[in-house]
């Protein structure tokens, strides 16, 4: 019998490499937006696991799926399939523009397999010095060589030495800057269609429109990393279906699995047709386990019950930041799109996110930020209008406690 040991928050200090900082609580249980700490303290949730727990914690379909799956078959690998893989993967081409998907773990790693493929697609049907990628400055794709270095923050790529090359990165949602770097040597252009980490920016639809012309003239992949803005966050299935410009490939990860780590990339036929057996692959990529729980999610997230839902509780959101900014005036923006929303710190308070982030855990409310000037809201999609008025009115004590500190 394996013995359990007593931890706490300092002891991610001694055994955890030193690359995030967690709030001072260690949270043990969750149940829809409430989320209890090792001292019994209660807490709501507006942060959702940054985007991931699209159903609130512990969502009884998703826990069925997952106890299910779990006695009945865990992981076979890629030698052989399986049929939760394939009936979600059924599902998401049902559901979207693509006729075949890949299936990875993380967001990164869909992504990874995104700038493979649109590269691999260039070098095979048209050239082999067809590699240029053209990326965003603020954007976030994940962790990888490759994708910190497609991403728009030298701060996280800087300092690994050598990065891929032929990636070049241009202001968001400025169309000439686009076409002042697009040639026939462009392979992609990528971006997320919500700006996440990079601050809550959504893509103006005359500038995505353009974005598709240029790509269809230089026979340019258009790659949407949806990995934070898909699976209902934007109150449609995939921000695309907002904004009415349908991309060559997609990723999606975080709600996808609604707490249970899987991605997934999703292109056209004729593009996945340059792949050949070995040419990509992962080992747990598309187990049973993570694409029974993620089928679940997908079946209660795509229905007209949830995703009509989420455009009502984004106005009491916004309402309820607009009326907290008329009386302390912290904000000069309040963004976003569905239930991921950016509120932008104020000249006085820029820098100064985290300081909002702490003071709301002493108050009993978990929210995010986006960068160091926004803070983020990125709740469950079935969030109780009761946990929203309770959470904003947390939010307010915690926004007069970091005017006052
Ligand atoms: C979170 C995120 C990623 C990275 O996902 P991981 O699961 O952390 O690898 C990539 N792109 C976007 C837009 C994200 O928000």
């Amino acid at each position: 019998m394996s013995e359990k040991l007593s931890v706490n928050r300092s002891t991610f200090d001694q055994v955890i490499l030193p690359v995030y900082a967690p709030a001072q609580f260690v949270p043990v249980k969750g149940k829809g937006s409430r989320v209890w700490d090792q001292q019994g303290r209660e807490y709501i949730d507006f942060s959702g696991g940054i985007a991931v727990t699209a159903l609130g914690h512990c969502h009884p379909a998703l826990v069925a799926a997952l106890k299910q799956q779990g006695e009945t078959l865990w992981h076979t690998s890629n030698v052989f399939t399986n049929e939760p893989a394939l009936r979600l993967a059924s599902k998401l081409i049902a559901a979207t523009f693509a006729d075949r998907v890949f299936f990875a773990n993380s967001g990164a790693e869909a992504n990874e397999a995104a700038f493979k493929l649109a590269r691999h697609y260039a070098v095979t049907r048209h050239s082999p010095y067809k590699t240029k990628i053209i990326a965003f400055h603020n954007a976030f794709h994940g962790r990888t060589l490759f994708t910190v270095s497609v991403g728009g923050q030298p701060k996280y790529s800087d300092g690994f030495g050598p990065k891929p090359a032929d990636i070049v990165h241009v202001p968001f949602n400025d169309l000439a800057a686009v076409k002042a770097v697009m040639d026939d040597h462009t392979c992609a252009v990528v971006m997320e269609p919500i700006q996440g980490e990079g601050g809550i920016t959504v893509a103006e639809m005359a500038f995505l429109k353009g974005v598709r012309e240029l790509c269809n003239q230089y026979q340019a992949l258009l790659v949407f990393d949806e990995v934070q803005s898909g699976m209902g966050r934007s109150g449609k299935l995939f921000t695309y279906m907002h904004l009415g410009v349908t991309p060559d490939i997609l990723t999606t990860a975080k709600a996808l699995g609604g707490g249970f780590p899987v991605s997934a990339m999703l292109t056209t036929e004729e593009i996945a047709s340059v792949m050949q057996v070995g040419t990509h692959g992962t080992t747990y990529g598309g187990n049973p386990l993570a694409c029974a729980v993620a089928e679940a999610a997908l079946d209660v997230i795509n229905t007209p019950e949830v995703l009509n839902g989420i455009e009502h509780r984004h106005g009491v959101f916004v309402q309820a930041l607009q009326k907290i900014d008329r009386k302390y005036g912290v904000f000069s923006d309040i963004r976003g799109l569905g239930l991921l929303i950016g509120a932008e710190l104020k000249a006085e308070y820029r820098g100064k996110a985290r300081d909002f982030l702490t003071a709301a855990a002493a108050r009993g409310l978990m929210i995010l930020n986006a960068g160091p000037d926004v803070i983020r809201f990125a709740p469950s999609l079935v969030v109780e209008l009761e946990d929203i008025e309770e959470g904003m009115a947390l939010f307010e004590l915690a926004v007069q406690d970091v005017i006052n500190a």
